[in-house]
């Protein structure tokens, strides 16, 4: 697990997790700068997935192909907008990591970026959303026949990075950095 400043599209992994909303629709944010950077290709396909599926329910993700991205697939993940914690949010943002994790998984993919979930518009503070993020991937990297070798979460801002900086800093067992 490691933490880094920057832009997410930028960084090469088997899969990059886009924070999308539930009508998989695109918008701004990280969403809009993956659509950008990918190209057309990922809303074709979103919008094949929209029309059999409907769309995709909070605390769950889809994947698509990366179109022009340094990634083989994105996953579209769709995180709780937060309304005061009290409305399941924790429970539906875990579930987002782990729902990313286990496409991941079911791939045989070895490398894998996350962005801070629900954190921008949709309003997250970032430390309770930094903690799970990092508790479920540390439950999953710890499981002996995990195929994911590298889990990087990617943050736009230098004040969450520090956040996730501290927090990775207290795993020193499995910081690989
Ligand atoms: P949400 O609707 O889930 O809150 P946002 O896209 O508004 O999604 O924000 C999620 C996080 O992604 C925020 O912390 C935002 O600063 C960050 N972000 C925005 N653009 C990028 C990018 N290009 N790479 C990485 N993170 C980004």
């Amino acid at each position: 697990m490691e933490a880094v400043e920057g832009d997410i599209t930028r960084i090469a992994v088997d899969a990059i997790v886009n924070a999308a909303n539930s009508a998989l629709a695109g918008g701004g944010g990280v969403d809009g700068a993956i659509h950008r950077a990918g190209g057309p290709e990922i809303m074709r396909e979103l919008d094949e997935l929209r029309r059999v599926t409907g769309g995709c329910p909070t605390g769950s993700a889809v994947a698509t192909g990366a179109g022009r991205l340094p990634a083989r697939f994105v996953f579209h993940s769709v995180g709780p907008i937060y309304r005061g914690g009290e409305r399941g949010e924790p429970d539906l943002l875990a579930s987002c990591y782990r729902t990313c994790l286990k496409l991941a998984e079911d791939r045989g993919l070895s490398s894998l970026s996350f962005p801070a979930i629900s954190t921008g518009v949709y309003g997250y503070p970032i430390r309770p959303a930094a903690e799970i993020a990092v508790r479920e991937v540390k439950a999953h990297l710890e499981k002996a026949d995990a195929s994911l070798q590298r889990v990087v979460f990617v943050l736009f801002s230098r004040s969450d990075y520090k956040v996730y900086a501290r927090l990775l800093e207290r795993l020193p067992s499995i910081h690989a950095e």
